[in-house]
């Protein structure tokens, strides 16, 4: 019972603090009944989709709204849509990589259905993008012809793969990146260690892709390897083309965790910029670097900073030319040694 009100006092907890300004936005329209009969919520993996489209369901049918218009978290109610129990509130996730015949089969079935208790019927539907076009098209018709109490929400990760007609009949509603302290405290529960919160919430915002990161200790090996690079930069030293072959290249084993490598280079040199105007970082990407990045900030004049970035910048666009991965970091190492000597 205790591991129940825990989970639900997180759900409302997780959508007001990812997504605060949707979450009241949601709360005020449910208030004030205009909700709407159709949403696409779109946005990153862990950005609060479902914990909205939860508080939401929750909302409609709590015994006992706070003051402040949320739902309870602690009624039959919310307990039953919590716990996947509530007759009027369907969730569907993807049964694997997507959602299978029979899910889309049930949820016309039950989108069919009157509501059983209340006067409303809530759908959540996860993974939208896995339907294949015949499934989309069968839900279609359940968008277009809105019902008067029934409530779809239909979560993405990807837009793009929805159907134009979908996000033509849906609300759609952009789920913004999580605010960084929250995702610095979901890392912080999921153990990520401290002197790696700062990177990894610099490379993405997406919990999943977070704890891919740090599987292995794969983004720690990355700062360390970036971190020598950086020294040896730093110092002049052309053992920069060592550690770019033995350290870095080995890292970047396909052309996700490539494109990762140069993200992280990136904040590396955008680091430096904003140590260069004392604008420091409250988690910074590379706390073991900090002095060096301070020297090489005053010692580097604006322009050649700069011109450093742009290196670092051009070298997504490289990667995405499908240039050599292990040359598109030489040519990098090569004209940054050039404009530290002139420094
Ligand atoms: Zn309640």
């Amino acid at each position: 019972m205790t591991v129940e009100v825990d989970s639900q006092l997180n759900t409302v907890q997780e959508a007001t603090q990812k997504q605060p300004v949707l979450a009241a936005h949601f709360m005020r329209l449910v208030a004030t009944q205009r909700l709407s009969h159709a949403y696409l919520l779109a946005g990153q993996t862990g950005c609060g989709k479902r914990a909205v489209a939860q508080m939401v369901a929750m909302r409609l049918f709590c015994e006992h709204p706070t003051e402040t218009g949320e739902p309870c978290g602690t009624c039959a109610e919310c307990h039953r849509i919590l716990s996947g129990d509530h007759p009027d509130v369907v969730m569907v996730q993807p049964d694997g990589q997507r959602i299978k015949v029979d899910q889309v089969r049930y949820i016309k079935d039950e989108f069919a259905k009157s509501p059983v208790e209340g006067a409303m019927k809530v759908f959540i539907i996860e993974g939208t993008e896995t339907l294949t076009t015949s499934a989309a098209n069968g839900l279609l018709k359940f968008i277009e012809e809105p019902v008067d109490n029934r409530v779809i929400f239909l979560l993405t990760t990807n837009k793009s793969l929805i159907l134009p007609t979908i996000q033509s009949r849906a609300q759609v509603v952009e789920f913004s990146a999580i605010p960084t302290p929250v995702f610095a405290q979901t890392l912080r529960q999921q153990q990520v260690s401290e002197n790696q919160i700062g990177l990894v919430s610099a490379l993405t915002n997406s919990e999943t892709d977070a704890m891919a990161l740090v599987a292995d200790n794969w983004v720690g090996d990355l700062q360390h390897e970036l971190a020598r690079w950086y020294g040896q930069l730093a110092k002049q030293d052309p053992m920069a083309f060592v550690t770019v072959q033995t350290g870095l290249v080995p890292l970047a084993t396909d052309r996700n965790r490539q494109s990762v490598v140069l993200d992280a280079l990136i904040v590396l040199w955008q680091t430096t910029l904003r140590l260069k105007y004392q604008t420091a970082t409250e988690t910074p990407a590379f706390p073991e670097l900090t002095a060096t990045m301070t020297t090489v900030a005053q010692s580097l004049t604006q322009k050649n900073l700069l011109a450093i970035l742009t290196a670092a910048l051009a070298t997504k666009k490289a990667l995405a030319g499908n240039l050599n991965f292990q040359t598109i970091l030489e040519t990098l190492t090569l004209n940054s040694l050039n404009l530290l000597a002139k420094s």
